[in-house]
């Protein structure tokens, strides 16, 4: 249901109202001239008019009409996840032509309430506790759980990605950007990929569950930063993606240092499943949504038998509290996700405002600043996605013309 008349007559459009920078452009603010409601477009991508298109090389050709299919693709797999509570929900989208070019707009609800780290970083009032990072959780798992029931892989579940609609208690967290989205069922078993991008050859994964287990993975570096404030792998040099980074993903090097005494077991076993290196082995959506840890609503009255300790990290310079326990016990004796407040909030503000760019020592390790981590997550991501359709299958050895290979066939027979 594309649009084709000018946006302009039912939207008026402020320039000036960025809301968000990403790599397609700006994200602006606009108005519905009908309701009043304050909506965010996005301007995916532009390509060119008819008349253009036919002076072009056939090599620039095939690239423009793969960027529109691309283009089109993101907004059929938004449009169809719309109807998810977690979701940005997609409210127009329009084919205009600015300036002889050519450009998709998706007109989408306004979130207004900010990105979800931004938002506990900015929390003054009372710490983040880890019961509501379970929360939280949950809402980045309704997300995850309705695309992967209906064959979507998100492939770019990132912080900056989770926004939140309003300010307030009743805001929503939502997930938003489906630039790498795709359906996870159109793979042709006969197009066997023939490398393998990280952690197991995808031949024998396949793609649909190879594609659904790179946003497992992001879920569970998500939940690592929400419990303590800084991300589970980071390079050393401060760069967007080192070999050391890349090494320490691929073989699951992470560790829990010291603030994570204060978090519960269940937690960081959750961790443990989501970042499992073997994507085969990885936590799959259903499960995580049944995990205790995710699953078990906060009771209505829970006495909590939490003794917080305050301690004194020398090296982090931070208070932070420590719990006795941590897991509290209902009337009906089922253990539910502690209150324990956690260091989160109070790292990712003490970052910004304290530490010098380069990064901070904890535990003779050094933390980046979490805008350095963006570039890493992203690329991170980018790493792992394989476009199993556009990659060169391996070649039957029998038919296979390569000259080595001849020689040393014939070297072997001789
Ligand atoms: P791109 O795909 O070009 O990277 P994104 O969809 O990620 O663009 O959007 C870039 C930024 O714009 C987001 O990180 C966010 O800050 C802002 N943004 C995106 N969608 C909305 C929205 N619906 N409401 C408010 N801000 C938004």
């Amino acid at each position: 249901q594309i649009k084709k008349h000018s946006l302009d007559t039912d939207y008026e459009v402020n320039d000036k109202n960025v809301l968000g920078l990403g790599i397609n452009g700006k994200v602006l603010g606009c108005t519905n001239r009908k309701t009043g409601q304050k909506c965010a477009l996005k301007v995916i991508f532009c390509w060119i008019s008819e008349e253009s298109l036919n002076l072009l090389t056939n090599l620039h050709t095939e690239t423009t009409l793969a960027d529109c299919e691309k283009a089109r693709r993101e907004v059929d797999l938004h449009w169809r996840a719309s109807g998810c509570k977690h979701i940005v929900c997609i409210c127009d989208v329009y084919e205009n032509v600015f300036k002889n070019r050519r450009c998709l707009v998706i007109v989408m609800e306004r979130m207004q309430g900010g990105e979800l780290f931004n938002v506990i970083q900015e929390r003054a009032e009372s710490p983040f506790t880890e019961r509501e990072a379970a929360g939280v959780m949950r809402d980045i798992g309704s997300a995850v759980k309705y695309l992967h029931d209906i064959t979507i892989a998100h492939r770019d579940v990132k912080p900056e990605n989770l926004l939140y609609s309003a300010i307030g208690p009743d805001r929503i967290l939502k997930l938003t950007d489906f630039g790498f989205a795709k359906p996870t069922t159109s793979y042709n078993s006969l197009n066997t990929p023939c490398y393998t991008p990280y952690y197991v050859a995808p031949e024998v994964l396949g793609p649909e569950h190879y594609d659904k287990s790179c946003d497992m993975w992001s879920i569970g570096v998500i939940m690592y930063i929400l419990l303590c404030g800084f991300p589970p792998f980071y390079s050393h040099q401060g760069l967007s993606i080192s070999p050391g980074m890349k090494k320490r993903i691929r073989n699951g090097q992470y560790s829990f240092p010291d603030p994570w005494s204060a978090v519960s077991d269940e937690a960081k076993s959750l961790i443990r499943h989501l970042l499992n290196t073997d994507p085969v082995k990885r936590m799959t959506i259903n499960d995580f949504m049944k995990h205790p840890w995710v699953s078990l609503d906060p009771p209505v009255s829970t006495k909590s038998s939490i003794m917080p300790i305050t301690i004194y990290h020398p090296i982090m310079r931070l208070v932070y509290i420590k719990c006795e326990e941590t897991a509290i016990m209902t009337s009906q004796g089922v253990s539910v996700v502690p209150q324990t407040p956690l260091f989160s909030a109070r790292v990712l503000r003490e970052e910004e405002a304290q530490w010098p760019e380069v990064g901070i020592h904890v535990n003779n390790k050094i933390l980046f600043l979490l805008y350095v981590f963006r570039d890493e997550m992203a690329n991170a991501l980018a790493t792992m996605r394989v476009d199993f359709d556009q990659v060169t299958p391996i070649k039957n050895l029998e038919i296979a013309n390569n000259k080595l290979l001849q020689k040393r066939k014939k070297r072997v027979a001789s």
